[in-house]
């Protein structure tokens, strides 16, 4: 590990890939805007010793409370017009992991992956299950008009197209521990009961001391059928790669395999961090080894599939 990497944290998070960037630069820079106050709210949490799960966990709530991002209560509706949400959430240091698919009336979905990870001997709950393990849990509940209220509200602040975002969030902490955590509803008039990549272990998210930590954002089956978040982590892990390099060849390989577009966000072991993009949009901001917040506003992605 070298001198910078020691006693260092780094955090990055995202708000989806896909879409358009707005017209409106108001619009553009109000999105931004807000994943820069949650980038800080990390950065708070994480200089005073905050654990890297605490502030993945701490960061997705925050933009799963926020409607301008396609999670919590800004989620998309299926196509019965149901909201229906999936979140997972790892531990870098033990690779325990819980995840949550499906869910219909969870205010935050991290939370609820978080509690499937801390007390149970699972690592994902949908269905009823996922229903009566929230009851159990206390969690704050919503009814399905939580969803389409906030949907209306974010109307009056973007476009209907620049809204389009699953968020997540990877970090560092200075102990060295790395986690991730991604959430979303899924896309626009998705089957109902369709699940997504967000709540899948090694497809959409990922975590491990070993390697780092990643999390996904595009069109989900391509992640699950190339396995994309694992694939990154193995890279580094046993290939040697960079965390430049790992985002790199698998970015590629999503392209080359499933002739996809997408995205994600990564920080390895030793806090360099990664983004990887051939979707047209990305947004994302970041924090390497205590330095500034920097968001792909400002900075140039770091990783592009040519
Ligand atoms: N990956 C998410 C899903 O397929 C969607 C997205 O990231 O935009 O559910």
């Amino acid at each position: 590990m070298d001198k910078k990497s020691q006693n260092s944290f780094s955090l990055a998070i995202h708000g989806g890939a896909g879409g358009v960037y707005s017209k409106v630069r108001k619009q553009e820079k109000l999105i931004y805007d807000h994943l820069e106050t949650v980038l800080e709210a990390g950065r708070t949490l994480l200089a005073k010793g905050g654990s890297a799960l605490d502030t993945v966990n701490l960061c997705v709530r925050m933009l799963e409370d926020d409607p301008l991002f396609n999670a919590g209560c800004g989620a998309v509706a299926n196509a019965a017009g149901r909201y229906e949400l999936d979140a997972s959430i790892m531990d870098g240091k033990t690779l325990q992991a819980g995840a949550v698919a499906a869910v219909v009336n969870v205010k935050n979905p991290v939370d609820l992956a978080r509690l499937v990870m801390k007390k149970t001997p699972h690592v994902l709950l949908c269905g009823p299950g996922a229903i009566d393990f929230a009851k159990a849990q206390d969690v704050p509940t919503v009814t399905q008009r939580y969803f389409k209220s906030a949907e209306t509200k974010v109307k009056d602040l973007v476009d209907k197209s620049s809204k389009h975002g699953t968020v997540g969030a990877v970090a560092r902490d200075i102990k060295s521990n790395v986690a991730a955590a991604t959430s979303t509803g899924g896309y626009d008039k998705k089957m109902p009961g369709r699940i997504g990549d967000s709540p899948l272990i090694g497809a959409g998210n990922y975590a491990d001391n070993a390697s780092g930590a990643i999390s996904c954002t595009g069109i989900g089956e391509h992640f699950i059928r190339t396995g994309a978040a694992a694939y990154a982590a193995f890279l580094i892990e046993h290939d040697g790669l960079n965390a430049q390099q790992a985002a790199q060849k698998t970015i590629n390989r999503l392209k080359e395999k499933v002739k996809a577009d997408g995205a994600f966000i990564l920080v390895d072991k030793d806090g360099n961090v990664a983004i990887a993009q051939n979707a047209t949009v990305m947004r994302c901001g970041w924090i390497e080894h205590n330095g500034p917040a920097l968001t792909t506003l400002q900075a140039p992605i770091r990783a592009q599939s040519q």
